[in-house]
């Protein structure tokens, strides 16, 4: 039996099912033994009656008193009654459209029944069981998985196939895992752990096979991430930096002091820079942490050693901003820095093509557009991403491949927890600034039910009045948002912006606006032209206003707590006090917990590490926001153990066997390289 074969050639798969099982990703039997449950029925627990509680789904052994009585209530429907007793009671099962029933169960005789418990009145009833005689165990005394699944698709045509699929299979699923690795963690055959997953006799089997299977995941993930990693260190031989450029006569000049964290980090970039490795590093950083001046020092480094330096950002408004912050202290230096965004008109953009080939400028500040294949360098030697999760590993690749193996530093502001992060990104060294500069105010945070609306527009008028901007912020209306939400955010700023603060200079920004009107409401907005901006996330990342003292957010629940620290951190940032207000709805115990997280916590580690706690209940806070990888059954959250065996694991083969070229590890690199391929691929 090939596993690569179509799931339709399965015993009981026609076209149609073929079909709906293909909706679930599902096209070779490979694929359908991976497809693994959501959860599973406990069906092996035998209650007595007298204990039954209303609501749960129980087994119950019971005796049937007499035989099924059936009969018509409608003219599509019968109903089939029994009466049971256990010894303990008596049970009333009732089902519906199933005169059948009336030919298997017969009077005095002891069955299985497992179904839904209702207790009205004193009586105890079960609607529509499944039953098992006696010694049977078709549908009872056993673990039944249950899948995720979709309309038309029932749980029996899956556990049918997943059955056949298993029994045809048998013996015959590759094991990835060397012996001596299964020997050491006391690990199931990649087979057993495969039946036993689906198919478990006692709980106990679920919790190993998962493991076993969560940790086939796990250290291929390692073992593709440390095999980029030396790839990066062995085979390409980057750019040494001239140890005659000295950060320090930068770091002297500045209009404040660095912070220690910021020196730090500063001095693994020079001793990377300064190495003929090239630089792959991921520098993480609080929102405010002042991971700018960091990568235009190390800018700095690179222009005056002779190479030309490329600064990718996620948004037009942060690509403007940084620009202005780099010609600040770069500009005395003859260092030249160019703008490349898309709404350069043709002829402004050909310039700046032009003047970057030959090398008259010697710092480009992008968007996206940075990627594009016609944007050509002379030189360039160093490349920095700012948060890096809008950038996807191959978007990094792209940009680094215009320069002849530049170095890399990747900023981020989406903080993941220490050890976590150490773990996933292990394709990159990581330096941490892990202290905010000592400027930094306070922000108070509260978070408010509408009732409070009023209270807090006047708190703004109040500020504004006294010279303070604030922000707004909505929910919706980024790149792929649907009309219908840009239609809710604009009644709403309407509202705001002709009745609430109709005396008051109010603006709004959202990302469907033309880059251009984007730029002129941001610019205004930091001379002060505006006083309150109404906008969605789009200013999330990096923006620098220290004059905005108020940040107002608006459905606060639909966020991420990841994603509110990052807006929350756009005020702060000057001398005022600041605050922070959190408007939501909904009254679930959750909901109340991420707020006041929120509210009591003000360090974006720690949030991060209650986002992860809280996780689980709904979409937002998946992997996804975090930029960390998806897996088919591990969780990085809840196997962080599993992950760090992984880890170590993939340290000690990849010391004793980096190509994995011996005969135990051979089955292990196909996976690696698969994974290299589908995921990862640089
Ligand atoms: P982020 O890490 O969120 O990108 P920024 O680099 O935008 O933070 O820095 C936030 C603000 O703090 C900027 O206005 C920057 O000039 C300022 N800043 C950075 N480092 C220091 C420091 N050591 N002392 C005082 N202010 C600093
Ligand atoms: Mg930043």
């Amino acid at each position: 039996m090939d596993l690569k074969q179509n799931v339709q050639y399965l015993k009981g798969i026609g076209p149609n099912r073929a079909k709906l099982l293909n909706g679930l990703g599902i096209f070779t039997i490979e694929d359908l033994i991976n497809y693994y449950p959501r959860t599973y029925e406990d069906r092996t627990n035998i209650k007595k009656i007298e204990e039954l509680q209303d609501g749960e789904t129980a087994l119950v052994k019971a005796v049937a008193v007499t035989g099924v009585t059936s009969y018509r209530i409608r003219k599509n429907m019968s109903i089939s009654k029994l009466l049971v007793e256990d010894g303990t009671g008596k049970m009333q099962v009732t089902w519906f459209n199933q005169d059948y029933v009336k030919t298997r169960i017969k009077p005095h005789e002891v069955y299985k029944f497992y179904g839904k418990v209702i207790k009205k009145s004193g009586k105890t009833e079960m609607d529509t069981p499944i039953f098992d005689e006696e010694g049977e165990n078709k549908n009872t005394s056993k673990i039944m998985p249950v899948y995720p699944t979709t309309k038309n698709l029932s749980q029996t045509a899956i556990r049918q196939a997943m059955e056949n699929a298993l029994q045809m299979i048998e013996m015959q699923v590759e094991d990835p895992l060397p012996e001596y690795i299964k020997k050491k963690y006391s690990f199931m055959e990649k087979t057993n752990a495969i039946q036993k997953i689906h198919f478990p006799n006692k709980i106990e089997d679920i919790k190993n096979a998962r493991k076993r299977l969560a940790f086939e995941e796990l250290l291929t993930f390692e073992l593709a991430l440390m095999s980029l990693k030396s790839q990066y260190k062995s085979e390409k031989r980057g750019i040494q930096y001239s140890k005659d450029v000295y950060m320090s006569d930068v770091i002297n000049e500045l209009p404040f002091k660095l912070t220690k964290a910021q020196l730090r980090v500063l001095e693994d970039i020079d001793k990377d820079m300064e190495s003929q490795k090239p630089m792959n590093r991921l520098l993480q950083g609080d929102v405010g942490s002042g991971k700018t001046v960091v990568s235009i020092i190390a800018s700095y480094k690179a222009v005056k050693s002779g190479y030309q330096v490329a600064i990718m950002a996620p948004t037009t408004i942060l690509a403007s901003q940084h620009i202005v912050n780099f010609n600040k202290i770069l500009e005395k230096y003859g260092i030249k820095c160019e703008l490349l965004i898309s709404s350069l008109t043709k002829k402004q953009k050909e310039t700046v093509l032009n003047k970057l080939k030959n090398g008259e400028i010697d710092i480009i500040i992008g968007t996206h557009a940075l990627l594009e294949e016609n944007v050509e360098f002379k030189n360039l030697g160093l490349v920095v991403t700012d948060e890096q999760h809008r950038f996807g590993v191959k978007q990094r690749a792209t940009i680094a491949a215009k320069g002849e193996n530049p170095d890399v530093l990747v900023m981020t502001a989406t903080p993941i927890p220490r050890t976590l992060a150490i773990i996933v990104y292990g394709d990159l060294d990581i330096s941490i600034i892990d202290e905010l500069p000592p400027n930094r105010k306070k922000i108070d945070t509260i978070a408010v039910k509408s009732n409070m609306t009023e209270r807090i527009n006047n708190f703004i008028k109040k500020n504004v009045d006294e010279g303070r901007q604030a922000y707004i912020v909505c929910p919706f209306v980024d790149e792929n948002e649907e009309m219908e939400d840009i239609k809710s955010v604009e009644k709403l700023a309407k509202t705001y912006k002709e009745e609430v603060f109709k005396d008051y200079n109010v603006e709004i920004l959202h990302g469907k606006m033309k880059p251009k009107d984007k730029e002129k409401v941001m610019q205004d907005f930091k001379e002060n032209k505006i006083s309150i901006l109404i906008s969605t996330t789009v200013i999330e990342v990096g923006v620098d206003v220290p004059n905005a003292n108020i940040m107002v957010i608006e459905n606060a629940e639909r966020f991420g707590l990841a994603q509110l620290h990052q807006l929350r951190g756009r005020v702060g940032r000057g001398e005022f006090k600041s605050y922070c207000v959190l408007k939501y709805e909904g009254n679930s115990n959750i909901i109340r917990q991420r707020m006041e997280t929120m509210v009591k916590t003000d360090d974006g580690f720690k949030i991060a590490e209650k986002d992860l706690e809280l996780r689980g209940s709904g979409e937002f806070f998946g992997t996804k926001q975090h930029g960390l990888p998806e897996f088919k059954i591990a969780n990085i959250f809840e196997d962080i153990e599993l992950l760090k065996i992984a880890q170590a694991l993939a340290i000690q083969i990849e010391n004793e066997d980096p190509e994995l070229k011996n005969e135990e590890n051979a089955k292990l690199k196909k996976l690696v390289n698969k994974l290299r391929e589908e995921k990862i691929e640089l």
